[in-house]
């Protein structure tokens, strides 16, 4: 089975609305007859914007982890947590499910989301032919997972459980919090930016090589 790429055929697809254009020559500027948006083969600059949020959101993960998440206040004094000692807290007071969640959702994901979209971008920089399969897998989980995880979720996870083990009488998120919700929103654009294509093109070029 001979398959061709819709640049190989000379087609353009619309990225708003996906209608196919046949352009007599693949100029820059052109716009979508149908809702006139630009055509473009591939996503443009995508690289350098992925590079841009996925350095912010490294810069940004800092914080997230170190910076307290919540403050919260009593009679008997105030207490700041930042993530990790959120989990210690709720792991040492017995609740070690909520702990596991929290530890997977609000550490081990983010870390993982970062370091796969890094693995990606550098591979398709280098133009590397190293099992595309695997790494169009990886991306559709990137993508899978930013889509149905609101992270921040299990944080606010962590401030009812300990308001409800520690009766606090006041409770605010810290800065922390901020930098946590800003590391997500930036590794979901990050995943966005990134143009899967990519991982195909060199493996494309490579074939054409070999079989010319
Ligand atoms: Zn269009």
């Amino acid at each position: 089975m001979t398959t061709m790429t819709a640049a190989e055929a000379g087609l353009l697809p619309c990225h708003a609305c996906h209608l196919l254009h046949r352009p007599s020559q693949v100029a820059h500027g052109l716009v979508c007859v149908r809702c006139s948006a630009t055509l473009h083969l591939r996503k443009p600059d995508s690289i350098t914007r992925v590079w841009a949020f996925l350095i912010a959101a490294y810069i940004l993960y800092v914080p997230a982890n170190v910076l307290p998440v919540m403050e919260t206040g009593s009679l008997f004094g105030s207490q700041t947590d930042t993530i990790m000692s959120g989990v210690v807290y709720l792991w040492t007071s017995g609740s070690w499910p909520l702990a596991v969640i929290v530890f997977v959702a609000s550490i081990l994901v983010p870390g993982a989301k970062l370091i796969a979209l890094t693995v990606l971008l550098i591979s398709v920089q280098r133009s590397s032919t190293w099992r595309p399969h695997d790494r169009g897998r990886l991306y559709r989980i990137v993508e899978l997972v930013g889509r149905w995880s609101m992270l921040d979720i299990y944080v606010a996870a962590i401030l009812t459980a300990l308001v409800q083990f520690k009766s606090l009488a006041t409770i605010r998120a810290g800065p922390g919090a901020i930098a946590f919700g800003a590391v997500v929103v930036l590794t979901m654009f990050a995943a966005e930016a990134f143009d899967p294509r990519l991982i195909w093109d060199p493996v494309r070029r490579h074939h054409a090589a070999h079989t010319d």
